[in-house]
């Protein structure tokens, strides 16, 4: 679903992403692990073209994405193009970026309604069925400032899935939460993940990565360092950087 070739991405002259090399095929949930600044969040951005990257080739369910070359010379997709790939793909933040004055199920069905064109009627009872799953049916009509931090961000969840995506990606989902709430979470998006979702998963939580993730892809400085299933990657890591990594946050 996701294939990323020798990507490059530099912010002012300064190379952030040296050369990625990522497969992601469907229906399979792999863990993002690396020290802050080490390119996970701009990698995602690239997927979600949030970002334009500078060199290599980013494939996402077999469409090339544009670039902006060595020259300078962008080389961008139409932008029906690029909203068409944008609505299937769903993304969930650090912070939940909810809109503060919609309730928890006009958060939910306002993509499906503005951007989908779907009736109101219908994306109102998809969205009660989303929270349900995500096991919030009981504070659709609250408004995020009535909701703890987990309960923000399940809803941050429900409210991408409604978008029916063929992939999601979830950027440190949980490290703005405190500790308490951050199980409920990872236990909606363990969830998602049984259920067949592709995921790409930037993560400081290793036992959610040793348990759920297909694949551990460890990066460090912009490259990818180590990769393969947490059974390697987080019991027997090889490289002295993941050993590092790993040892400071477990
Ligand atoms: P974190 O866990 O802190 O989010 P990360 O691994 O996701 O780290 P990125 O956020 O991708 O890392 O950042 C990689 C590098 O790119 C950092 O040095 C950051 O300062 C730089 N960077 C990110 N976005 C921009 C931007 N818009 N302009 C300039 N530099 C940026």
């Amino acid at each position: 679903l996701v294939e990323s070739v020798n990507l490059h991405k530099d912010f002012h002259g300064v190379e952030v992403l040296k050369g990625i090399d990522m497969l992601v095929a469907e229906g399979e949930v792999v863990c993002l692990l690396g020290p802050s600044g080490s390119g996970k969040t701009t990698f995602l951005r690239c997927i979600n073209q949030l970002e334009v990257f500078n060199g290599g080739r980013l494939y996402v369910d077999g469409e090339l994405l544009g670039l902006r070359d060595a020259g300078g010379t962008l080389h961008r997709l139409p932008d029906k193009q690029i909203a068409r790939q944008r609505r299937q793909i769903g993304m969930v933040f650090q912070r939940f970026n909810l809109f503060p004055h919609k309730t928890a199920l006009e958060n939910v069905i306002e993509g499906p309604v503005q951007v989908g064109g779907v009736r109101k009627k219908e994306a109102v009872a998809e969205a009660k069925v989303l929270l349900e799953r995500v096991g919030l049916a009981e504070r659709a009509d609250h408004y995020p400032s009535q909701l703890s931090g987990g309960q923000q961000q399940r809803v941050a969840i429900a409210r991408a899935l409604a978008m029916k995506p063929k992939l999601m990606l979830f950027d440190e989902p949980t490290s703005a939460l405190d500790p308490e709430l951050v199980g409920e979470v990872l236990a909606v998006m363990r969830e998602l993940a049984d259920d067949g979702m592709t995921m790409i998963v930037v993560t400081h939580e290793i036992a959610f990565a040793r348990d759920v993730a297909d694949r551990v892809v460890f990066m460090d400085g912009g490259v990818v360092v180590e990769e393969g299933p947490p059974s390697e990657v987080i019991r027997a890591p090889k490289h002295e950087r993941t050993k590092t990594f790993l040892s400071r946050i477990l």
